[in-house]
C-alpha cells in the first residue's frame, strides 16, 4: 500500500493549445478511496492514465509512496487498472483471465491458482472460474475485472468508470460492493466517474475537476456543505443548488420582499452590487406569512415522502433556458401548479458567491 501524489502534474496533448490536466496538485493518503469527478472532458481519465503510466506527463511529477514514478513504465508502477469495458479475453476462462497478468510476470502455476481462488472467494466468483466471459452476466464480468486487479495485490487500484456498463439497479448494488471491498482490502484507490452521486456515496474524499483544473478536494460532507465555488455548488447535489444573482442592500441581500441578513464582512470583498446566493432545495422553506421569495409553481414532482416543487420567480416570464427554482417540500402538503408560494431560506445554510469570480464568500 502507498500514498499517491500528483505534484503540479500537467498533460498537454500533441496539437492542443490548452492543457487537458493543468498543474494538478493532489495528495491521496495510504488506503484512501479518492474519487475524481467532473463533467465529460474535464480531464479525469487523463489524470488517471498519467498515474497509470499510459499518458505522458509533460511537466510536474507523480509519486507512489516516496517513489517518483513519472518516468516509469506502467509495469514498473505496481498499479492495477479496472477499465470501463473490462477488456476481458473472450477465449479465456474466468480463472485464466484473472491470473493472466501473474502468468505474464512468471509467477508459478500453484501460486496463481491460490491467488485466483482467494480473489474468487472475495468476489463470489468460485462457481464461475471455468466459464468463458460470454457465459457471465454484466455484473459477474465486472467482478472478474475487479478480480484481475485484486490478484496482483498492487499498491494502488485505478478504476475508470467501472460501473458504466451496468444497468441502474446493478450499478447501485455494485457501488456498495466495491466500496466495501476497498475498505476490506485497504488498498489506495483512485476512482473516476462523471456521476456525482457515485462520487459522494463511494469516496472517502472527492476531487472535482473542471476544464483540467482541480476545483476542490474534500470529504463528501464538506463538499456538500462548503462548496468552494459556484461550479462545485451546482455540480454536487441533485436536484442541484438554486443559484440566484441578487442585489446587495443595507444589512444583507434583497430576498423577495425581505432582506436576508448577511455579515458585512462576508460581502465586503464582493465585486459589484450583486452576489450569487446559493440555496439547496431542502433549505427553502414555504413561509406562511407571505414573506420571502415568491415562486410561481410550474411542476410538482411527487416522490412520496417528499416532493420537489419546480417554479420561477413570480412576476417574471421564464425563458426556456432559465434554470427553474426548486424546493423540497413535505409530500403530504404540496402546492398546485400555477400557485404562488413564498419561500424563505434556512439562514445557516445559505451560500454566497462572488458574482464575477464565482468564489465562495465568507465561511
Ligand atoms: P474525461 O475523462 O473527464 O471525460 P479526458 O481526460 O478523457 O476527460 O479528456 C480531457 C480533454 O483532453 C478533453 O478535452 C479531450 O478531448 C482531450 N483528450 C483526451 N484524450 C486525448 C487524446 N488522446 N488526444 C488529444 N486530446 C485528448
Amino acid at each position: 500500500m502507498a500514498s499517491v501524489t500528483f505534484d503540479q502534474a500537467t498533460r498537454v496533448y500533441p496539437g492542443a493549445t490548452t492543457p487537458s490536466v493543468d498543474k494538478l496538485d493532489l495528495q491521496i493518503e495510504d488506503g484512501e478511496f479518492l474519487v475524481l469527478v467532473g463533467p465529460s472532458g474535464c480531464g479525469k481519465s487523463t489524470s488517471l492514465r498519467m498515474l497509470a503510466g499510459l499518458e505522458e506527463v509533460n511537466s510536474g511529477r507523480i509519486l507512489i509512496g516516496d517513489r517518483d514514478v513519472t518516468a516509469l513504465s506502467p509495469k514498473e508502477r505496481d498499479v492495477a487498472m479496472v477499465f470501463q469495458n473490462y477488456a476481458l479475453y473472450p477465449h479465456m476462462t474466468v480463472a485464466d483471465n484473472m491470473g493472466f497478468a501473474l502468468k505474464i510476470s512468471g509467477v508459478d502455476k500453484g501460486e496463481i491458482r491460490k491467488r485466483v481462488e482467494e480473489a474468487a472467494d472475495i468476489l463470489d466468483l468460485r462457481p464461475y472460474l471455468d466459464r468463458k466471459p460470454k457465459a457471465l452476466s454484466g455484473g459477474q464480468r465486472q467482478r472478474v475485472a475487479m478480480g484481475r486487479a485484486i490478484v496482483r495485490s498492487p499498491q494502488v487500484f485505478l478504476m475508470d468508470e467501472p460501473l458504466s456498463n451496468l444497468d441502474a439497479k446493478l450499478r447501485v448494488q455494485t457501488r456498495t460492493q466495491i466500496a466495501t471491498l476497498q475498505r476490506r482490502l485497504g488498498t489506495t484507490t483512485v476512482y473516476v466517474t462523471h456521476d456525482q452521486v457515485e462520487a459522494m456515496t463511494m469516496g472517502d474524499r472527492v476531487a472535482v475537476l473542471k476544464d483540467g483544473l482541480l476545483q476542490q478536494v474534500d470529504t463528501p460532507r464538506r463538499m456538500y456543505d462548503h462548496p468552494n465555488n459556484v461550479f462545485v455548488a451546482g455540480f454536487i447535489g441533485s436536484p442541484s443548488m438554486n443559484l440566484i444573482d441578487m442585489d446587495l442592500t443595507d444589512g444583507g441581500v434583497k430576498f423577495g420582499n425581505g432582506v436576508l441578513p448577511v455579515d458585512r464582512a462576508t460581502v465586503q470583498g464582493a465585486s459589484g452590487n450583486q452576489v450569487t446566493v446559493g440555496i439547496r432545495p431542502e433549505d427553502l422553506v414555504p413561509s406562511t406569512d407571505g414573506q420571502g421569495l415568491p415562486v410561481e409553481v410550474d411542476v410538482v414532482e411527487e416522490l412520496g415522502a417528499d416532493a420537489y416543487v419546480y417554479g420561477h420567480l413570480a412576476g417574471t416570464t421564464p425563458s426556456a433556458t432559465d434554470k427553474p427554482l426548486v424546493a423540497r417540500v413535505d409530500g403530504r402538503s404540496v402546492p398546485m401548479k400555477g400557485e404562488t408560494v413564498h419561500f424563505t431560506p434556512k439562514k445557516e445554510h445559505v451560500h454566497l458567491f462572488d458574482i464575477e469570480s464565482g468564489l465562495r464568500l465568507g465561511e
